[in-house]
């Protein structure tokens, strides 16, 4: 038996002296993660709403996630149940450890997809948020040779170089999605040093050092990439004189403290 406390709900995090049911993972067992400790009810309310922004900004549809890192543990993420992004509330985020093990599911379903999170997590210890999506005007770009760039100031980030992951690189031919932890660590592995990521005929990947940077670059990525398209066809196989690294990298420093902004005024859209 052992005293811990429930992080998955709300401003109503409670103590439950319960005794720790093992996880059945890859036909073994081991223990469920212990709590990174408790989360406070704004975070929970914070995380909800990057959701419903990211649904109410075209960025997932019934499909995607966000999640961000524990505030007081590392080794530990949020992210919601398995459910459809604009329908998430506090109630519904749960807790997990890097390997993607849910501290206290409570019947609830994971999503499939969630070691993209706990993979980046674990390798990238800047990155405090990620955004997985499908948004349409992406998908084109993790399709072809033509990489993306950045077509204007808010999506400075892509000047710094946006890696396409293929995941038949290294598993063949697969169902496209990323399962498990050893698809979630090629996926970090080709993410490497860069803020967003495509994913070959599936999506995209954006980071953050914090949820509403993460959020303000998945928001700008699809933006950019209709951009991109309208600038390629007005090119007609021209020069398109996109941010180079040196304005990407002065711009982005402007967007990291103006994303405040887009945040505040997103989350009103959804009623947050
Ligand atoms: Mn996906």
């Amino acid at each position: 038996m052992r005293l811990f406390r429930c992080a998955c709900h709300s401003g109503l995090s409670y103590w439950s002296n319960v005794a720790r049911a093992p996880a059945d993972v890859g036909g073994g067992t081991r223990a469920l993660p212990r709590s990174g400790g408790p989360v406070d009810a704004s975070v929970l309310h914070d995380l909800a709403a990057a959701s419903r922004i990211l649904a109410d900004q075209g960025v997932v549809d019934a499909f995607g996630h966000v999640s961000m890192r524990h505030p007081s543990d590392p080794n530990r993420f949020l992210m919601s149940r398995s459910l459809a992004p604009a329908l998430v509330t506090p109630d519904d985020i749960m807790e997990y450890d890097l390997d993607c093990d849910c501290v206290d599911a409570q019947g609830r379903g994971s999503f499939l997809e969630r070691f993209i999170h706990g993979e980046i997590f674990r390798k990238r210890p800047d990155v405090m948020a990620v955004v997985h999506s499908h948004s349409p005007n992406v998908i084109p770009f993790g399709l072809i040779d033509t990489p993306m760039r950045a077509m204007f100031h808010n999506a400075a980030f892509v000047a710094r170089g946006v890696p396409v992951f293929d995941i038949h690189e290294k598993f063949g031919a697969t169902d496209m999605l990323v399962g498990n932890s050893e698809k979630g660590v090629a996926l970090a592995e080709k993410l490497g040093d860069k803020d967003v990521m495509l994913m070959r005929a599936h999506g995209s990947v954006a980071t953050g050092p914090s949820l509403p940077v993460a959020v303000f670059r998945a928001v700008y990525t699809e933006v950019n990439a209709r951009l991109q398209f309208q600038t390629a066809m007005l090119a007609g196989g021209g020069n398109i004189a996109a941010l180079d690294a040196e304005e990407g990298r002065l711009a982005d420093e402007v967007n990291l403290k103006s994303s405040a902004r887009a945040w505040d005024l997103w989350k009103r859209r959804v009623g947050f």
